[in-house]
């Protein structure tokens, strides 16, 4: 749907963007994620070509886009910003209907669609349309933003860090607005934050950025199971207070916390089982059996082997925390 093929974006030969390559597809909610400067605003305004790639190709459907219609390819994309850009002298209809009055669509078209838009964000028409911008909260005027993105029915829709200016409330009750509406009605979304746990909760898939090039891209699941790199690794641990990167026994045999002695065991367990089974399996029995691939090899866990595992663990969080 949106393909980056070697894309560059440079600023007096400094590349803020560099060697950008993503497929992101037909109906996907798609979540730029990574720190402050890392190229994510610049990736996004290159696809409605706010700002001009300086190498590469953005094809939209097939076709790059230098060879559409500037203005028929905006029209087509919806954009949501932090900063909402709406009209605060005039109201809510008229802020909605900018698009397409601007596309001279009927009057009962209008109409209809006004009604339409506002009830699928639970906002009562009658109460709300003739309302001035100017009038509304901030939860509001975002909705309002986010649902004048959609007047137009546009494929794509375009999101830049569009609640975080919202208290946690607000912010999280739109979260939960825009994926039903992206669930309803199938369009290709890109949204931009820098929060992972916004990332999580909404993208199909996320591309976690770092100086203008992509650390890693997979959903929410296959990052936090196996983050590519470091930097993957230190942002879900900044990013998410409580994530904990899931230890697995594969760890314990690795770190040459096993024996091969001849010691009788009961239990059984696999490499790839996390260690929690494995200290649920200890505090009944003094060893247990590790199932590997390779048939022949005698490896088992004592009830100490894990113990040094664990005292090793503590020791190195508590030199993290210091
Ligand atoms: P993010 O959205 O991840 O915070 P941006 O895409 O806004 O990052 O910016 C990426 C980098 O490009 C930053 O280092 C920023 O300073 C730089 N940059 C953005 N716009 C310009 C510009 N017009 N001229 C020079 N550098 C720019």
């Amino acid at each position: 749907m949106i393909k980056f093929e070697k894309v560059y974006k440079r600023y007096d030969d400094k590349a803020v963007v560099s060697d950008f390559t993503l497929d992101i597809k037909e109906g996907e909610f798609f979540v730029l994620i990574g720190p402050s400067g890392s190229g994510k605003t610049t990736t996004l305004k290159m696809i409605n070509q706010l700002i001009d790639l300086s190498e590469g190709y953005i094809r939209i459907q097939g076709k790059p886009i230098s060879d559409f219609d500037l203005q028929e390819l905006r029209w087509n994309i919806g954009y949501v910003l932090q900063q909402i850009a709406l009209f605060p002298n005039m109201t809510v209809e008229e802020n909605i209907l900018i698009v397409p009055e601007m596309k001279k669509w009927t009057k009962e078209d209008m109409e209809n669609r006004v009604v339409e838009l506002l009830e699928s964000v639970n906002m009562d028409p009658d109460k709300y349309r003739h309302r001035h911008i100017s009038e509304l909260s901030g939860g509001e005027q975002q909705r309002i933003g986010v649902i004048r993105a959609l007047t137009a029915d546009p494929d794509i829709i375009l999101m830049d860090e569009p609640f975080s200016a919202l208290d946690p409330i607000t912010r999280n009750n739109l979260q939960k607005d825009v994926l039903k509406l992206q669930q309803k009605l199938k369009k290709t979304v890109v949204f931009v934050t820098h929060d992972m746990q916004e990332a999580i909760s909404l993208g199909d898939r996320i591309c976690l950025m770092n100086n203008g090039k992509i650390e890693q891209v997979g959903t929410a699941d296959e990052i936090l199971k196996n983050p590519a790199n470091d930097f993957v690794r230190q942002f879900l641990q900044t990013g998410l207070p409580h994530y904990q990167e899931k230890k697995i026994v594969q760890h314990l045999i690795e770190e040459n916390y096993y024996s091969t002695e001849d010691i009788v065991t009961t239990g059984i367990i696999s490499a790839s089982d996390p260690v929690n089974d494995l200290i649920i399996l200890l505090s009944k029995q003094d060893a247990v059996h590790v199932e590997t691939s390779n048939k022949h090899a005698k490896i088992i866990i004592t009830k100490n082997n894990l113990l040094d595992f664990l005292a090793s663990e503590a020791a190195s969080s508590k030199e993290v925390e210091a």
